[in-house]
């Protein structure tokens, strides 16, 4: 048919134009004729795509090349400060904002206090306002910002960007996406908190042959992502990676899910900080008693940590026990998913290499596989922005499946 022909043709089009977009992100500065054996392009389709990348000031030349002999041929590289993107992280405690420019690097961020979100749509308010604010104050024009990826603990659901529910913020359908798209002139994408950080912690710039990453937020609460390739695998609802809501002891205590014994009920950074705060009002003996204050309400799990890290031994009990669960609780998921890397991020991590060491431990004696044990297991290295700079690679990667970059 003339009309599907027609079509075809330019989807072809468009797909060439975007695998040389991403050519000159990834691997520019470049030039034509090393675009089009990379991407298996001829050299005129190349030169007609960069022509018309060019007009539109989105490529920008670097000069000739200083080595060899003969004509030089040009270099490229895409124009950094043509685009920018956004991306936050609502945790609860800290909201972080960042800005990217159009070849992926952060030039700027911001944090503040998170506050009280329970106002749910003052909150929101309140969100919205900070984002613009931040753009306003780099000066830059908005047209130029493609959009917002905004990370959030909880359970979202994919394509409507709703909060299903997310326990940390007591909040429960709440169409966040569609609150925060009001007043805001660019898209805006919500995603889990969890699945933003894989996303960021999973990309190493030059390595191509890591098949399937599992990464673990251990914080207040646990989350796990899951990457295959470049992909979020994030399931048939967009709730996939819900680790901390495995039940890995049926005698343990009541999980904020309603179930018994999650391993966010038993290891997280609540609880944590709960499991001191019975031992500090019970026993009392133990540095953590001395680091509140001699107030258990006061206990938080980076002080358990600091005691731990000292050789108090009723903190050592509770950070080995929870580093056995976690341990736990990742050896199924590698059981299950076999994967290449499993990377462990979140505030937990930032107490010393020990508790890393532990769970590693665990791990190792649970996994079932001689593979499984060989597999490379790692910290985190985003640092405090990993999450907003990973919503913000959501976004992106959002925008390219959609073919919605103005390119
Ligand atoms: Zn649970």
């Amino acid at each position: 048919m003339p009309y599907d022909k027609k079509l075809n043709q330019f989807q072809i089009a468009q797909t060439n134009k975007y695998n040389v977009y991403r050519c000159l992100i990834r691997e520019g500065p470049i030039n034509r004729a090393a675009i089009a054996k990379r991407m298996d392009l001829s050299i005129p389709t190349v030169m007609a795509i960069v022509d018309d990348l060019f007009k539109k000031k989105i490529v920008r030349s670097m000069g000739k090349g200083e080595f060899g002999v003969g004509k030089q041929p040009e270099i490229l590289e895409i124009e950094p400060e043509r685009f920018f993107f956004i991306g936050a992280d609502i945790g609860r405690g800290t909201i972080r904002i960042v800005m990217n420019n159009a070849v992926g690097e952060q030039i700027a961020c911001m944090r503040e206090p998170t506050g009280d979100p329970f106002p749910g749509r003052e909150f929101i308010a309140h969100v919205q306002k900070l984002i613009l604010q931040f753009v306003e104050q780099r000066r830059i024009d908005a047209s130029h910002i493609l959009g917002a990826g905004i990370a959030m603990p909880g359970l979202i659901e994919r394509g409507t960007g709703k909060v299903i529910i997310a326990p940390d913020f007591g909040w429960k359908d709440i169409p966040l996406q569609d609150w925060l798209q009001e007043n805001v002139p660019y898209p805006v994408l919500v995603k889990n908190s969890t699945h933003a950080l894989a996303v960021n912690e999973s990309y190493i710039p030059g390595v191509d042959d890591v098949h399937t990453t599992f990464c673990v937020n251990l914080g207040y609460g646990i989350g796990a992502a899951i990457i295959t390739g470049e992909d979020l695998y994030d399931g048939t609802g967009g709730i996939s990676g819900e680790l901390g809501h495995c039940v890995v002891d049926r005698d343990g205590p009541l999980c904020k899910c309603g179930n018994i014994g999650c391993l966010e009920a038993v290891a997280s950074g609540e609880a944590i900080a709960r499991q001191a705060q019975t031992i500090i009002a019970h026993h009392g003996r133990s540095m953590m008693t001395e680091l509140c204050g001699g107030n258990a309400a006061n206990i938080d799990a980076k002080m358990v940590f600091e005691a731990a890290n000292a050789g108090d031994n009723p903190a050592l009990k509770i950070i080995n026990t929870a580093a056995m669960y976690i341990g736990i609780g990742i050896s199924m998921a590698v059981n299950i998913l076999d994967p290449d890397r499993v990377v462990i991020c979140g505030g937990l991590m930032r107490n010393g290499p020990y508790f890393f060491e532990r769970i590693r431990a665990s791990m190792e004696e649970h996994v079932v596989t001689r593979s499984s044990r060989s597999l490379l297991l790692s910290a985190g290295t985003g640092g405090e922005y990993s999450t907003a700079n990973g919503a913000c690679r959501v976004l992106v990667n959002t925008l390219w499946v959609q073919r919605a970059l103005p390119i």
